[in-house]
């Protein structure tokens, strides 16, 4: 569905990505894990275009090819984001914008889809993480966990093939990080393809299909859950694991 080859950023002197390159297939779903610092966020931010790497191609579904060495088309970057959406830490809503609002934004203002139409695809998606009643609040009135879960909404509105979260639950306060997870676990057992940055290891435990391990802007490990909890073949996934579980 998704391929990531050669990926490096810097910024500044400071090389961030370091030649990344993973692949993610339909209906899986990747925890990416690794210290503070490592470069996870970014290599979701440049899957999303967000980050303009220099060097590296990111190939998709329908024909996606993006080389950022070779100065891609704005057209191709907007290819590869309509193609993924994100989930961001800090839910990243509009503040002056209602629950439902922020919803319908993407797919009526990028998408093009009819207001009426886009309206009950959103209730739809509210009605099914709990949250139908506040489809007229404001994002201040809403807890963080009820935040993160329109956050989750919204990006699913845009009916992306891949959905990539960066670390969902890190800004939650710990009694609220459950709900979001039993959303992002639903969403795993729907057959949605994600690529998740977290924290959370029980979660990647129970819901990966494969965990990536990365430090210093390289993955240096990748496997199934089991082993790679368990039976880490490297010695910098060993102390990471030793140091967090
Ligand atoms: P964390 O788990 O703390 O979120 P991470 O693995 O997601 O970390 P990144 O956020 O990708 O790491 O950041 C990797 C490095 O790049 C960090 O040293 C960070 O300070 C640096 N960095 C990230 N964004 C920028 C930026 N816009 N300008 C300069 N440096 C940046």
């Amino acid at each position: 569905l998704l391929e990531v080859t050669g990926l490096c950023k810097k910024f500044g002197t400071h090389e961030v990505l370091r030649g990344i390159d993973l692949s993610v297939d339909r209906g899986k779903v990747l925890v990416l894990i690794g210290p503070s610092g490592s470069g996870k966020t970014t290599v979701l931010r440049s899957i999303n275009g967000l980050e303009t790497p220099e060097v590296g191609v990111v190939t998709a579904a329908g024909g996606i090819r993006v080389d950022y060495a070779a100065k891609p088309a704005k057209k191709d970057i907007l290819a590869l984001r309509d193609r993924t959406a994100m989930v961001f830490q800090h839910y990243n809503l509009f503040p002056h914008m209602t629950v439902l609002e922020n919803i319908i934004e993407g797919p009526v203002q990028v998408k093009g889809v009819r207001k009426a139409q886009a309206i009950s695809e959103a209730e739809a998606l509210l009605e099914r993480v709990g949250m139908a009643e506040k489809r007229d609040v404001y994002p201040f009135q809403l807890s963080g966990g009820q935040a993160q879960r329109v956050g989750i909404v919204r990006a699913l509105a845009l009916k992306p093939d891949l959905l990539l979260f960066d670390e969902p639950t890190s800004a939650l306060d710990p009694e609220l990080v459950g709900d979001v997870l039993v959303v992002m676990k639903e969403l795993a057992d729907e057959g949605w393809t994600m690529l998740v940055v977290t924290h959370e290891l029980a979660f990647a435990r129970q819901v990966a299909d494969e965990v990536l391990f990365m430090d210093e802007g390289v993955i240096i490990e990748r496997g199934a859950p089991r082993q790679m909890f368990s039976a880490p073949r490297e010695e910098r996934t060993k102390q990471f694991l030793h140091r967090v579980l």
